[in-house]
């Protein structure tokens, strides 16, 4: 068989896993080849034209961080920013932007085509071929190309056997106007993966010049702007309003009258849909006494009229679409661009992944994005991240790189997947996280960029900009614990004022513990303070305002750390564990748990189980020659 080429690590697809995965494998230093269906497709975005909120937002900043490209983009690409739960506490804060689809996607294209060590092709993978090991080798195309290389990472999205369906029209597709990958199941499923089949759904887009804005309510973006990425300062460019109304009585009899057509209800679909984000078909049926749902009409690009009925996904008929839509105020003449429609794909149960996201069963084939269980761009984008930088590290024949639940978010949901499954699309939330008052969206780099220095993915502009974030903070620090106020001080009958006296001498930074009182206020009393930026006041803030909650919340973080700490050698005879049932033995041959810790996710394996576990490996580490 001829070879065209052959590549340090090859990512297949272009989506938002696959963006990352290049992007990082080759900033890495490897040689690196993107092969996707479709080049002008790259970086599309499949469903809403919106990156980031709850929980989300803490990912793009992760990747972010460890210099990924989602956030950056966004900040380029942006229409409207917004920061969800502003009012709230700073550990549920999710930063979330309207993008223009159009130039979002040509900013992705744009970015990889400038990335030094990246090769990108077009033709759709049909095969993955392994050695006489059992170890990858290459991929094959439609086109008969074959590419070789010991690390690849599929990030097929919605594709693999993909399914589209509006009412009782079926059609193959990978998601509106692009043909499915039919050949690579074949291939999984030979390779003895478990295959699911999921389903997500998309609703109609709209023509703007048809909606009657001035019938709905507008919802402006914040004053403020924040950026997304942490080498940008400030959003510049003008933002665009969404607007919102709601379905109705009306709405909802046209859907119930129509169930039976709905390929949901007629049992034509087989895949299990995002329970966290129902078609509206779902909505009236499981919420069946609320009488209306809220819908976001979101422009898509500036530059056109297209807009995005975020809330009214759906795989009715056209005809049924067209009745719903005409029914809800603002849209009584609106004219459907597009029609919405229902995916159902192939995926595979992420349990058969170590947490650097390689395959157990196939040493070099990775695999990231909505072929893991996973919905969601940024739940893609950090996965691809993972699995591009663990399959460029494998390449080098170097350490592998993990995170874990009190490192960040991207930790928790490589975790959840890899230890516990899924049967339902999984999206992130904040509740999944343990230790949310420390994986804040305003600390991610705190957190991840010196990991991301110290294995050589992060840029020489980042590095300055961190080592500046730190020195920044490290001042404003210094400055707000050795600046004190005495109790007889001028300032101090003021912030009796505000907060209740005192009466030994106070530094700034145990003022702030109060509510009441601001950085900007103290600031307006010491000159000193006002030079100090923006992202450091925030800082400063919230580690002084929460010090008991973070001491605790770290003290878990240890103990939990203890645990990891302690490894299961991957080849351990759990046969030889005494005081395991057998159903325990099978779960943990299955998921083969790398600590202790990520045992203990596992669903089933009781407390006493683990003690068994732990017993065992003490005596084993006894036993062990010094
Ligand atoms: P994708 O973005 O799907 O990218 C896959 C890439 O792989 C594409 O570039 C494709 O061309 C390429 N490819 C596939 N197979 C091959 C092959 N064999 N050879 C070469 N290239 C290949 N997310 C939400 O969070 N909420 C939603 O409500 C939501 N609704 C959705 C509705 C629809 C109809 C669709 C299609 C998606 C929806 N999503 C939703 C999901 C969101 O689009 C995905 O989570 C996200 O795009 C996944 O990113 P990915 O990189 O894994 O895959």
């Amino acid at each position: 068989m001829q070879v065209h080429g052959t590549y340090d690590v090859i990512v297949v697809g272009g989506g938002h896993a696959g963006s990352e995965a290049a992007a990082a494998a080759a900033r890495l230093g490897a040689n690196t080849l993107l092969i996707t269906g479709n080049i002008d497709t790259i970086g599309q975005m499949s469903c809403n034209p919106a990156i980031g909120g709850l929980a989300k937002g803490h990912l793009v900043k992760e990747v972010d961080a460890l210099d990924g490209i989602m956030g950056r983009i966004t900040d380029i690409a942006g229409i409207q920013f917004r920061m969800l739960n502003a009012s709230k506490g700073p550990a549920v804060r999710g930063p979330r932007a309207q993008a223009d689809r159009h130039h979002y996607r040509d900013e992705v294209q744009k970015e990889l085509n400038q990335t030094p060590n990246l090769t990108i092709k077009q033709s759709l993978v049909d095969d993955v071929l392994l050695d006489d090991e059992g170890h990858v080798k290459a991929v094959v195309t439609s086109a008969g190309w074959v590419f070789e290389s010991q690390n690849i990472v599929l990030t097929t999205g919605t594709f693999l056997r993909g399914l589209i369906h509006v009412g009782d029209v079926k059609q193959n597709a990978g998601r509106a106007g692009e043909p499915a990958a039919m050949k690579l199941s074949e291939t999984l499923m030979r390779l003895d993966f478990k295959l699911g089949r999921l389903k997500t759904g998309t609703p109609p887009r709209l023509d703007g010049r048809t909606i009657n804005f001035d019938a709905v309510e507008t919802q402006p973006g914040d004053e403020v702007p924040k950026p997304f990425s942490f080498l940008n300062q400030e959003i510049t460019q003008e933002q665009m309003p969404c607007h919102v109304t709601w379905t109705n009585p009306e709405t909802h009899e046209i859907i119930r009258k129509n169930l039976e057509r709905s390929p949901m209800y007629s049992g034509q679909i087989e895949g299990t849909g995002p329970r966290y984000c129902p078609s509206i078909e779902d909505k009236v049926v499981r919420f069946a006494d609320k009488e209306r749902h809220q819908i976001f009409l979101e422009p898509e690009a500036r530059n056109n009229y297209e807009v995005y009925p975020n809330g009214i996904s759906t795989s009715l008929p056209i005809d049924v679409q067209i009745a719903i839509v005409h029914s809800i105020v603002g849209l009584e003449n609106a004219e459907i661009l597009r029609p919405g429609y229902a995916i159902e794909y192939d995926y595979i149960d992420p349990t058969e992944l170590y947490h650097t996201l390689q395959t157990k069963k196939v040493p070099g084939l990775f695999l990231a994005g909505q072929i893991n269980g996973t919905t969601g761009y940024e739940e893609a984008a950090a996965q691809g991240l993972m699995a591009g930088l663990n399959a460029a590290l494998q390449a080098a024949n170097r350490p592998e790189f993990t995170l874990d639940r009190a490192d960040a978010y991207i930790g928790v949901l490589i975790d959840d997947l890899v230890t516990k499954g899924t049967i339902e699309p999984y999206r992130m939330f904040t509740s999944r996280a343990e230790y949310r008052l420390l994986l804040r969206a305003d600390n991610a780099d705190l957190r991840l960029t010196q990991k991301g220095i110290d294995i050589g993915c992060v840029n020489q502009n980042r590095k300055e900009a961190f080592a500046q974030r730190l020195a920044d903070l490290e001042s404003a620090m210094k400055m707000v614990h050795e600046t004190k106020v005495k109790p007889t001080a001028y300032l101090a009958a003021e912030i009796e004022k505000l907060s209740g006296g005192y009466r030994e001498t106070q530094s700034l930074f145990k003022l702030l513990k109060r509510p009441q009182i601001s950085f900007d206020w103290l600031a307006e009393s010491f000159p000193e303070l006002n030079g100090v930026t923006p992202e450091a006041r925030e800082q400063i803030e919230v580690e002084s305002h929460y010090e008991g909650y973070l001491a605790r919340q770290q003290s878990d973080i240890d103990i939990l750390r203890q645990e990891e700490a302690f490894e299961i050698p991957t080849h351990l005879n759990y046969e030889e564990v005494s005081g395991l049932s057998n159903e325990v033995k099978e779960k943990l041959k299955k998921h083969t748990p790398p600590t202790l810790a990520a045992a203990g996710r596992i669903s089933g394996i009781t407390p006493s189980a683990l003690t068994a576990l732990w017993i065992h490996l003490k005596k084993q580490q006894e036993k062990a020659p010094e």
